[in-house]
C-alpha cells in the first residue's frame, strides 16, 4: 500500500518497426544499442530520426529498441500543437485511428498513416507488486507525487502487469514539469473510494452536482 513508485520523464520518442527502420536508414541495417532502460530489455539507440508534421518539426528524436510489430511515435501535447497534429492519448499499441506524421533518417523519408500517440499516464509492474499493492491489469488508479511546493494528484493513471516488468511510473514532460519534478521523483498509489477504482470525470460532475463521496 505504502510502496513508492519511481516516476520516470519519457521524453517524445519512437518505437519503430523493421520495415520502416530500414525505408529510414537503409536496407539490412539495424537498431545500435546505446543505453538500458529500467524496463528490462528494452534500450536506446544511438540512430536518431526527424519528424514532422503540418506546422513544425522536431530533430534528433530518439528510438528506442528492439523493434516492435508496429511504428508508434510518442509525444506530449505541447509537442503535438508544435508539430500541428491532434494529441490523443492512448495506451501503447492502441494506435488505430490516431494521426500520423512525416519521418525522416538519412536513407529515406516517410510517412506514416497513424502511430502517434500521447502515452496514457501508466505504472509498470511485476504480479507480485500487483498483489503487494493490491491492484491488477489495466486498473486506473490515483498517484500521489512527492514534490516541493508543487504537489500533485494524477488520476487515470493505468496500471501495467507483466513478469517482464520493473515497477515504476511513466509520465511525459508536460505531467512531469506540473508537479515540478526533483531528479529521482516518486510517487505513492493513492486509494480513495475505499480502494475501488473510480472514474474522475464522473467524480467530478458528482461534486458539482452536490453529491459528495469519499
Ligand atoms: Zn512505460
Amino acid at each position: 500500500m505504502g510502496l513508492a513508485i519511481p516516476i520516470e520523464t519519457s521524453a517524445r520518442h519512437i518505437h519503430m518497426c523493421q520495415k520502416d527502420f530500414e525505408i529510414l536508414f537503409g536496407e539490412g541495417r539495424a537498431l545500435t544499442y546505446k543505453a538500458e532502460l529500467s524496463q528490462p530489455g528494452q534500450y536506446v539507440c544511438e540512430e536518431r530520426i526527424t519528424v514532422t508534421g503540418p506546422k513544425g518539426t522536431f530533430e534528433n528524436v530518439a528510438i528506442l529498441g528492439p523493434f516492435r510489430p508496429e511504428t508508434q511515435l510518442e509525444i506530449s501535447m505541447t509537442d503535438s500543437r508544435k508539430l500541428g497534429i491532434p494529441g490523443m492519448i492512448r495506451q501503447s499499441g492502441d494506435t488505430e485511428g490516431t494521426p500520423g506524421c512525416t519521418l525522416t533518417g538519412p536513407n529515406g523519408t516517410l510517412e506514416i498513416d497513424h502511430g502517434v500517440i500521447v502515452a496514457k499516464r501508466h505504472i509498470h509492474m511485476t504480479p507480485v507488486q500487483a498483489m503487494q499493492l493490491n491492484v491488477k491489469d489495466n486498473d486506473d488508479v490515483f498517484v500521489i507525487t512527492e514534490s516541493y511546493e508543487r504537489s500533485l494528484i494524477f488520476a487515470d493513471v493505468v496500471v501495467r502487469v507483466s513478469p517482464k516488468f520493473a515497477l515504476a511510473m511513466h509520465v511525459d514532460t508536460d505531467e512531469a514539469n506540473a508537479f515540478a519534478s526533483d531528479s529521482t521523483p516518486s510517487g505513492v498509489i493513492l486509494k480513495l473510494f475505499s480502494g475501488n477504482t473510480y472514474n474522475l470525470q464522473k467524480w467530478a460532475e458528482e461534486i458539482q452536482s452536490g453529491i459528495h463521496r469519499l
